[in-house]
């Protein structure tokens, strides 16, 4: 496999990960794509971003794997549940990405954030990039479900400074029904970053009518608190920018008539977080 071989030559930086990236690692061979996904040497992206103020503390330098296996009715980047839709790039190419970030990040007091997608999906290319980073002494955190964390050893964990942690809903079926999935490993990882004493942030999407019941968010808020490794809670709003790529994939999209939920709703629902002796926003 090429490094960069695609369909048409698209930058691996991207202004926004809300561009629209298909089939860019579509001619890699499936022998080639498990070989990829067994050693890590070679990861697929959907993009690097710069400066983003919302994935980590400080600014951050984003990557932006490629595969998912939820299916989240809200997700707002489906082009990234394929594997395949993504950049094939070497995980030197990709560390060298991130050196060019390197002095500025130290100013800035920003990191390196591997999202996705769902960057466990890609466990060994994540785990290589996460540990480049390090050795370039830069803050490292991972967006994750959770799902795939017993794909980390303990020492590999050790090369994450912290994990922003995606907690759908509490109930199992309307888990199950939102996102394809269990809950259970999702809560199983979270437990053993409790365990292991690595930091939380914990991120909830507030869909008005799919995981606005106040009862269930209560529950969750007490299950992070109780964790005691919890040092925050992002409510991050439902918005719409990602129906476009559902429409353009030919994806059966459900939310067309769903609002953004309202300040108010926004407010109570981090009140319930904050009720338990969480940071919330
Ligand atoms: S876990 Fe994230 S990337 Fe995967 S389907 Fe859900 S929202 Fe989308």
């Amino acid at each position: 496999m090429s490094e960069g071989q695609s369909a048409a030559p698209v930058a691996l930086e991207a202004k926004t990960p809300y561009e629209l990236r298909v089939n860019l690692g579509a001619s890699v061979p499936e022998t080639d794509v498990r070989a990829a996904l067994a050693t890590g040497d070679m990861g697929f992206l959907h993009s690097f971003t710069t400066g983003s103020a919302v994935d980590g503390p400080g600014v951050r330098v984003v990557a932006w794997t490629t595969g998912c296996m939820w299916r989240c009715r809200y997700c707002h980047n489906p082009d990234t549940w394929t594997v395949t839709n993504g950049i094939p790039v070497t995980i030197a190419t990709a560390a060298a990405e991130l050196r060019k970030y390197r002095r500025g990040l130290k100013v800035m007091g920003g990191g390196f954030t591997l999202s996705g997608g769902e960057p466990l999906m890609q466990d060994r290319f994540a785990v290589k990039l996460l540990a480049a980073a390090k050795a370039m002494d830069i803050h490292t955190v991972i967006e994750t479900n959770g799902y795939w964390g017993n794909r980390l050893s303990d020492g590999e964990l050790e090369t994450i400074d912290l994990v922003m942690l995606g907690i759908k809903t509490w109930d199992r079926e309307r888990h199950r029904q939102l996102t394809g999935v269990e809950i259970g490993p999702t809560l199983d990882f979270a437990r053993r970053l409790a365990a292991s004493g690595r930091p939380i942030w914990v991120r909830f999407v507030l869909v008005p009518g799919l995981t606005d019941d106040l009862h269930d968010v209560a529950k969750i808020a007490g299950f992070a608190e109780a964790l005691g490794n919890v040092e925050r809670v992002e409510v991050l709003p439902f918005h719409q920018l990602g129906k476009y790529k559902w429409e353009q994939l030919g994806l059966q999209y459900t939310l067309h008539d769903v609002e953004p939920p309202s300040t108010e709703l926004v407010s109570r629902t981090c009140a319930v977080f904050r009720a338990a002796g969480l940071d919330a926003w």
